[in-house]
C-alpha cells in the first residue's frame, strides 16, 4: 500500500467513509495521473500528497456526511481536474455523473482518468454551463448539482439551478465566509425559484481550514430566459 493510499484510507475511516480496495486503487491512479499531468498542464496548485488527499479527495467526499447521493443523477459544474465529481463517482458507483467544464484540456485529462480506472458512471461535457443548461438532455434533469470554486453564489445559482429537477438540490462547496454571498444571492434565489435548504460545516483535519456545504432546493420550473447568455451571469449577476 502506498503512503498516499494509507493516508487516504486513514482519513476516510476517521470520517466514517468506507473505501474498498477497488476504490482505493482508483484514487491511486487518479493521484498519479494528476501529479504527472500537472507537470505540463495547469490542473491544480495543490500537489503535496497530504494536501491533495485532504483538500481534494476528502473535501470532495465529505458531502456524503450530509446528503445521500446513492442511486441518483448528479452534475458537477466547472469540474476542472474532476473535483468534486471524480471522487464522488468513485465513492458512489451506482449513481450517474455528468462533469461539465469549458476547458477541453482538463476534460481530456479526466477522460484519461476514467479510461485508466475503468470508471463507467461518468460522462463529460465540454462547454459553458449557460449553453448546456438550455439543452433538453440536461435542463432540469438532475437530482443534485454540485460545484466547487467556480463563482460567487449569485452567479453560481444561475449557472447551476437550471440543471436541477424540481424538488432537487444544488449543493455548493464553499469556505466559511459564505454569509455575505448568501445575502447577495437573495434576488437570484427569488428569480430562480429556489430556497435555501441547509448549511453544514466541517474542519479539514489538522489544517484549521473550515469548509461549508450550502444547499438550495429548486421549487418550480424556471423561466426559459435563465440562464442568460454565456458570460452574463458573471458580468452582471442577478
Ligand atoms: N471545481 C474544480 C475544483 O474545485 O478544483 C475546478 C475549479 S476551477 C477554479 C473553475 C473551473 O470552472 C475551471 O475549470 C473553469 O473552466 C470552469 N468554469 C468556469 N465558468 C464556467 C462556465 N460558465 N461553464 C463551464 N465551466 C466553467
Amino acid at each position: 500500500m502506498s503512503k498516499m493510499i494509507e493516508f487516504l484510507n486513514d482519513e476516510a475511516k476517521k470520517n466514517e467513509i468506507e473505501l474498498s480496495d477497488i476504490q482505493l486503487g482508483r484514487f491511486q491512479v487518479y493521484y498519479d495521473l494528476l501529479i504527472e499531468t500537472n507537470k505540463f498542464l495547469n490542473l491544480t496548485a495543490i500537489t503535496e500528497m497530504h494536501e491533495v488527499v485532504l483538500k481534494h479527495f476528502i473535501d470532495s467526499m465529505m458531502i456524503s456526511k450530509f446528503y445521500d447521493l446513492s442511486d441518483c443523477s448528479i452534475i458537477d459544474i466547472g469540474t476542472g481536474a474532476g473535483f468534486p465529481g471524480i471522487p464522488l463517482a468513485i465513492l458512489y458507483p451506482d449513481s450517474e455523473f455528468v462533469l461539465l467544464d469549458s476547458l477541453q484540456k482538463r476534460l481530456t485529462f479526466i477522460d484519461q482518468v476514467l479510461k485508466t480506472c475503468r470508471i463507467e458512471n461518468v460522462s463529460l461535457i465540454h462547454g459553458r454551463a449557460e449553453d448546456f443548461a438550455h439543452d433538453k438532455m440536461y435542463r432540469e434533469q438532475f437530482d443534485f448539482c454540485v460545484s466547487r470554486a467556480v463563482a460567487a453564489l449569485p452567479t453560481l445559482l444561475e449557472l447551476c439551478i437550471p440543471f436541477v429537477k424540481v424538488g432537487g438540490l444544488f449543493v455548493s462547496y464553499k469556505s466559511e465566509s459564505v454569509s455575505e454571498e448568501l445575502e447577495n444571492a437573495k434576488n437570484a434565489m427569488e428569480l430562480l425559484f429556489c430556497k435555501f435548504n441547509r448549511l453544514d460545516k466541517y474542519e479539514i483535519s489538522d489544517l484549521n481550514i473550515n469548509r461549508v456545504y450550502i444547499s438550495f432546493e429548486k421549487r418550480k420550473e424556471l423561466s426559459k430566459k435563465y440562464p442568460r447568455q454565456a458570460g452574463k451571469p458573471k458580468k452582471n449577476p442577478l
